[in-house]
């Protein structure tokens, strides 16, 4: 690998800092951070993102880390700023791909990346370091890392400082400057103002806010609020908010301590984070505040509190089981106070809002939105922003953590405050900065996207079953069985499967354009699709015809029903000889009989597919992506293949132009 080159003052050329995010870019989550200096790989943090409208099935996103799998062995450790899934849910599940020696952050962190490791069984995988404010850890040869208290929504977070031979990158992680923190721990503004002084390289800098004018309120200010709506509740008081919001957390439980109220905790990660904080202190709360949720029932509602998960629509969270009436111990009453302690990410909004709907038709009086202040967030505003750049007074910016308008509204911020716009890039995931002590530039992308696993948490979700999945979600499966003949004669009439289209034509409509299909396959393709071998039966590419006729029906619903269901045709092969099955007599006007050799497909009855079997590009999103790897299918396997075998790339000479747009179709996703 070549570095682009910086030149020190004695003339040698040092390579350039490189700076790769993974994640994090044009997106909020899954913030993954690679640092490399010659030799050297540092990781910054590693979160997952949750799948948004559309990934079916999926339940975590994580960023492709190929990049990091190949080059593992430069890997000298971790750096984790602090303990939100959005910078630690990925730890676990990449410690089974690649080796990471030493993972160094925050006590409360690294306990709650424990509960993650454990659970994964990577415990023995990695060794964990905590570190406190203003400590200083090494990683490999180049980099030196000091920790800097910052304010956010969860306790214990910090900046990073770190130098490399090139110079000092400020490293903000997520931040808000919060001068009355709920556990008074203040932002350490004096070691920024330090490295500012002493000059800064360039500037990374959290985005989440950017579009937002002014100064973030401190967690503090929701109290008097929340305070009010507890003291007044006539029942029950339900609060649902992030477990990992601890600030918060620790309000609520104090609240409910003022109001006499006992707490009944409800959802996994609620118990889970309460019991770490409390265990190491960033928690206090005497034990008789809580009550099992069990013997809670016992308790007069205007004494009892509910602390749950729910907060963002989740469908097996507490809140959400309960607003459908499915939870086993609660259930909701016509006096209870329901309280949203948090904002919806987007893209759960509309959960969010289903969530309140059904608590609101079972009587409850539901609390919730920006007017009530019982949120604020835990990312800094455009003036935080501003703090940050005064203190540091980087020579270069990158704006990260955050979609792209953020990025864009951050590097304005950034140009108000006197950055030249040249200072200053905007970058994707697998974006290389390249920065040496005069120059900030953009190196050759590496391998970024996304993995998709499933709620297994073991499969890896591709783009093509991705695909499917939506195909099967929106617009229904068809399956299809034809007989064909190894000599190529179609032997039965096809049996046709609707499930899930919607469609005004009937089973027996689309078994006569199956049938079509098949017998335009049969007739222009076969010879391509038969190899003959020479022995007595020919070898006949199975999953080719199979494929075919999937693309040619799926062409044909879509110009006629304007429907794109999933098409899945299973070929049972008939030993040569077998009959030919002559078709239907009460076709359609444009329809022919259609076994081999007989009759043709009329001129332009395919509109869009010409006669040498070419697909015009627009079509080309019709065709089913294949996976490009997987291994060959043996003809004979075809008999059984149920789902669409994906073509092997060592197939025959692909005859037709369609299969090998599918193939490239596949390479975009
Ligand atoms: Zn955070
Ligand atoms: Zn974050």
């Amino acid at each position: 690998m070549t570095h682009s080159n910086g030149a020190n003052p004695s003339g040698i050329k040092k390579p350039a800092l490189r700076v790769i995010p993974l994640g994090g870019l044009h997106e909020i989550g899954k913030n993954t951070c690679v640092f490399e200096y010659g030799d050297d790989i540092m990781l910054v943090d590693a979160g997952l993102a949750f799948p948004s409208d559309g990934m079916h099935g999926v339940n975590v996103v994580m960023p492709d880390t190929s990049y990091l799998k190949e080059n593992q062995k430069r890997i000298r450790g971790m750096i984790v700023t602090h303990g939100h899934e959005d910078h630690i849910g990925g730890i676990a599940h990449h410690l089974k791909n690649f080796n990471i020696p030493v993972i160094h952050g925050p006590r409360l962190a690294l306990a709650m990346l424990t509960g993650k490791m454990e659970e994964a069984g990577v415990m023995d995988r990695t060794i964990l370091q905590t570190v406190a404010p203003r400590d200083v850890v090494k990683v490999g040869q180049h980099f030196s890392v000091e920790f800097i208290r910052n304010t956010h929504s969860m306790a214990d977070s910090f900046s990073l400082a770190i130098t490399s031979p090139v110079g000092t990158v400020i490293f903000t992680g997520d931040f808000k400057f919060d001068h009355t923190p709920v556990d008074g721990e203040t932002f350490d503004m004096a070691r920024l103002a330090h490295y500012g002084d002493q000059g800064v390289l360039c500037l990374f800098s959290d985005s989440t806010n950017a579009e937002v004018p002014g100064f973030c309120p401190p967690e503090r200010s929701v109290f008097p609020c929340l305070d009010r709506h507890i003291s007044q509740a006539e029942g029950r008081v339900i609060i649902t908010t992030f477990a990992s919001s601890i600030h918060r957390v620790s309000m609520i439980l104090e609240l409910a301590l003022k109001n006499g109220r006992k707490v009944g905790l409800l959802g996994r990660s609620m118990l889970n984070v309460i019991a770490k904080a409390r265990e190491l202190g960033y928690m206090r709360a005497p034990d008789d505040l809580f009550v099992p949720i069990k013997q809670i029932r016992d308790l007069p509602d205007r004494e009892t509190l509910l602390l749950m998960t729910g907060s963002q629509g989740e469908p097996l969270a507490a809140l959400s089981r309960i607003s459908r009436g499915e939870h086993p111990q609660v259930q909701v009453k016509s006096a209870d106070t329901i309280i949203f302690s948090a904002s919806p990410i987007p893209g759960n909004t509309i959960s969010v809002v289903n969530t309140i709907d059904r608590l609101m038709m079972q009587g409850a009086k539901v609390v919730y939105g920006k007017g009530e202040g019982i949120h604020v967030s835990g990312h800094g505003f455009q003036e935080d922003q501003k703090l940050m750049l005064a203190l540091t007074k980087p020579k270069y910016f990158v704006p990260v953590h955050g979609e792209h308008r953020m990025l864009v509204a951050h590097s304005k911020t950034a140009q108000s405050m006197g950055i030249p716009a040249d200072n200053i890039l905007i970058i994707d995931n697998g974006d290389v900065v390249q920065l040496s002590p005069d120059s900030i530039s953009k190196g050759d992308p590496v391998k970024a996207g996304i993995e998709l696993l499933d709620a297994s948490r073991n499969g890896i979700v591709d783009a093509r079953v991705l695909k499917e999945r939506q195909q099967l979600a929106e617009d229904g499966v068809i399956t299809l069985l034809a007989v064909i003949s190894t000599d190529g004669v179609m032997a039965a009439p096809p049996r046709v499967n609707i499930r899930g289209v919607v469609t005004t034509a009937d089973a027996r409509k689309l078994s006569m354009w199956a049938e079509r299909e098949i017998g335009w396959v049969l007739e222009n393709r076969w010879n391509q699709l038969c190899r003959n071998t020479g022995g007595k039966a020919p070898d006949v590419d199975w999953v080719g015809v199979q494929r075919e006729v999937e693309v040619g029906l799926q062409r044909r619903l879509r110009r006629e029903l304007q429907v794109e269901p999933l098409i899945i045709c299973l070929v049972q092969p008939a030993p040569a000889g077998t009959p030919a099955y002559k078709g239907r007599a009460d076709a359609e006007p444009d329809s022919r009989p259609a076994p081999r050799g007989r009759g043709g497909r009329d001129g332009g009855r395919d509109g869009g597919r010409g006669r040498d079997g070419s697909v015009p590009a627009p079509q080309r999103q019709l065709a089913t992506v294949g996976a490009p790897a997987a291994a060959a299918a043996p003809a004979a396997a075809a008999t059984t293949v149920a789902v669409k075998t994906p073509a092997p790339a060592e197939l025959e000479p692909e005859p037709a132009g369609r299969t090998r747009r599918r193939r490239s179709a596949a390479a975009v996703g």
